[in-house]
């Protein structure tokens, strides 16, 4: 058993998986450096095949004891693993900013409860699928959540902590045992979560961590054949990659991808509401797949939400993540901040042109300006991609059925934002809009009990609630005779 560590924020963290209940540790270092201030944090091992196989080797062995435990037996596993996030909430929060530069605030007030909420809701939400029936005229069916095996949880490295424990609530609640492959520019709150989820007493080999670099551990893990579920939050690139190697296994994969979400403001519209929500969607570098990066206003409106948006902009402060102050951080990696760079040159060499920002911050070498192209073309490259970035687009329309065209006009259907004070106006353009959530007056609420996930190029599936527990478990149905037991 090995005992690299590094110390991150006055947290000590493993840099070494985590299989069947044990550290261990690769030849193979990957570096690992903060966006914060460009230091080292630690090298840490870096997997491929032969722990891929040891991982998923020890979730077979664990697994059928703690499906065996059933709903309720998991129950107060799962609550102590909650209580355990919580009571190391700020450590968490500081070693993410850290790792990934998001704000630090946020994390302690925000994502890290909201992460211990995630193994909280589902281990709750697990017992409600018990003794479910349907009753037929001949027959009495019996349905039945069975765990369907080994889940393989791929995570990326804009939440990492809060993302995982999305996957990793349902697949433990619903009776899987798991391997987590952490993001590789933010691997060290999930190095952690093993340490909690041990403390809270979850068995040897349930939840396993293998490290390392998409293309090999990930890689590895998604081809092994005794895999039962790929659950998968990231790219769409990447998402076709590991669907094939999902294809020619038939292993199910459910996939939370990137999206490029309509941001709709009508001339109705609370204005002052909506020129802040608009300019919210800078926080966090704009890294946040949900954001709405494509302003769309109504044109009658045009010129005075401007004014509005470029006021509430002057708050959205870059600056040190760890600072309260702080709305916009760096971005995550040199070559991430290369490809946001790029979408922004090339949108000016297509002709759009910035009304404020447009490149890098005087803060540090990975902060970008809060950036808005307005005008913009709708077919250019700027309206169309996901930039992942603190850049968003601006465009006018003058009919509900000119907006909808436009909102519809990406491969995305991540989500989407409309502002109106008309419930039935705003209610015909959200449900033509293509989007697994959409925000009417509001942004960024999500009710675990709610579907959530993308329709086209933004994902494959939906979770939250029992939508969870659809992916996360074999169904099966036990369909008995009426009167036919002696
Ligand atoms: P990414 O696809 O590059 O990587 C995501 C994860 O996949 C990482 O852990 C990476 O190591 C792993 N990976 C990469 N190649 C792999 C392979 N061949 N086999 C197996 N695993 C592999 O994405 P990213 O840059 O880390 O994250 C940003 C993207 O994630 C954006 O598109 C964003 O919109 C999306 N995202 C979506 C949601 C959602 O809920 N829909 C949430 C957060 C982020």
């Amino acid at each position: 058993m090995s005992n690299n560590t590094v110390t991150v924020a006055g947290v000590e963290i493993s840099t070494d998986h985590f299989i069947g209940g044990k550290r261990v540790a690769s030849a193979n270092r990957f570096a690992n450096i903060s966006p914060v201030d460009g230091s080292h944090l630690g090298d840490l091992s870096a997997g491929g095949k032969i722990e891929a196989n040891a991982a998923v080797e020890a979730a077979r062995k664990a697994f059928p004891a703690w499906a065996a435990l059933g709903p309720k037996g998991r129950l107060p596993i799962l609550k102590k693993f909650a209580e355990g996030i919580l009571a190391r909430a700020n450590e968490l929060a500081a070693v993410e900013t850290m790792d990934n530069g998001s704000l630090l605030t946020g994390n302690v007030h925000r994502v890290i409860p909201r992460a211990a909420h995630n193994i909280d809701f589902f281990a709750e939400w697990a017992l409600t699928l018990e003794g479910h029936t349907i009753d037929s005229p001949e027959v009495v069916n019996h349905v039945k959540y069975d765990p369907s095996g080994v889940a393989i949880l791929i995570t990326p490295w804009n939440a990492p902590f809060m993302l995982t424990t999305w996957k990793v609530g349902p697949a433990l609640a619903a009776g899987n045992t798991i391997v987590i492959k952490p993001p590789e520019w933010a691997p060290l709150t999930c190095s952690l979560m093993a340490d909690i989820a041990k403390a809270a007493g979850v068995p040897d080999g349930v939840l396993n961590v293998v490290q390392g670099i998409g293309e090999d551990a990930g890689d590895a893990l998604v081809n092994h054949p005794d895999v039962d579920r790929i659950s998968f939050t990231g790219s769409t690139d990447t998402a076709k990659i590991i669907g094939q190697a999902a294809a020619r296994s038939i292993t199910p994969m459910s996939s939370e991808l990137g999206g490029k979400s309509p941001f709709i403001i009508c001339a109705d519209a609370d204005l002052d509401a909506a020129a802040q929500t608009v300019a919210a969607q800078y926080m966090n570098a704009g890294q946040v797949c949900l954001a709405g990066t494509r302003i769309m206003v109504e044109k009658k409106i045009e010129e005075q939400f401007l004014e509005k948006v470029r006021g509430a902009s002057s708050h959205m402060i870059v600056g040190d993540p760890r600072d309260k102050d702080t709305r916009v951080g760096p971005l995550i990696h040199k070559e991430h901040f290369d490809r946001v760079a790029g979408f922004v040159e090339r949108a000016k060499a297509d002709g759009a042109v910035p009304v404020w920002g447009g490149g890098r911050s005087n803060f540090g070498d990975l902060y970008f300006e809060p950036t808005l192209f307005a005008d913009v073309n709708p077919t250019l490259e700027i309206s169309q991609r996901e930039v992942f970035g603190p850049v968003l687009t601006w465009q006018s329309f003058s009919s509900d059925d000119e907006v909808v065209t436009l909102a519809n006009n990406t491969k995305y259907g991540l989500a989407g934002t409309l502002f109106s004070r008309n419930e039935k106006r705003a209610m015909d353009i959200a449900s033509q809009v293509a989007a697994g959530t959409l925000w009417v007056n509001c942004f960024f609420v999500r009710d675990l009990a709610a579907p959530f996930g993308g329709s086209r190029d933004s994902g494959i599936g939906r979770e939250g609630g029992s939508w969870s527990f659809d992916f996360y478990s074999d169904i099966k149905n036990i369909s008995v005779r009426k009167g036919s037991f002696a």
